[in-house]
């Protein structure tokens, strides 16, 4: 049986097949894959720091499971391209190029939308 120290804690454990960790650490670096996991499956597009902030789950730790390819961030092509100009983005739908374009259509349409209600008004008053 071969020792290893773990690589989370730093704990000396018996390394059975191939393990980097601690029987102790391992139970929890699975819960953390879990949450992980289940949050990027709700959330396809996200990123690592979204999904950091949103389990608690360290950055550091995400990346691994990525690296290891236990995890993919996005994994659906058509969702790392921008549904718009077709550039490739890290996460997300548009790229940010798009995105502020279809930001400012939105503002512009909310514009045109709130003159029309004030015109609505006036001809409330008026009649
Ligand atoms: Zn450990
Ligand atoms: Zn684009």
């Amino acid at each position: 049986m071969e020792l290893k120290n773990c690589k989370k804690c730093g704990r000396m454990f018996s390394a059975e097949n191939g393990h980097e960790y601690c029987t102790k650490c391992r139970l929890k670096i699975v819960d953390h894959f879990k949450i992980v996991r289940e949050y990027i499956y709700d959330h396809p597009g996200t990123n690592v720091n979204e999904t950091a902030e949103a389990t608690g789950v360290p950055k550091k730790e995400i990346l691994e499971y990525l690296r290891d390819q236990r995890l993919e961030l996005v994994d659906r092509s058509e969702e790392r391209k921008c549904q718009k100009c077709g550039v490739p983005i890290p996460a997300g739908r548009y790229c940010a190029k798009c995105a502020a374009e279809l930001k400012k259509g939105f503002n512009q349409a909310f514009e045109k939308d709130k003159k029309k209600e004030s015109s609505n008004d006036k001809g409330w008053h008026s009649s």
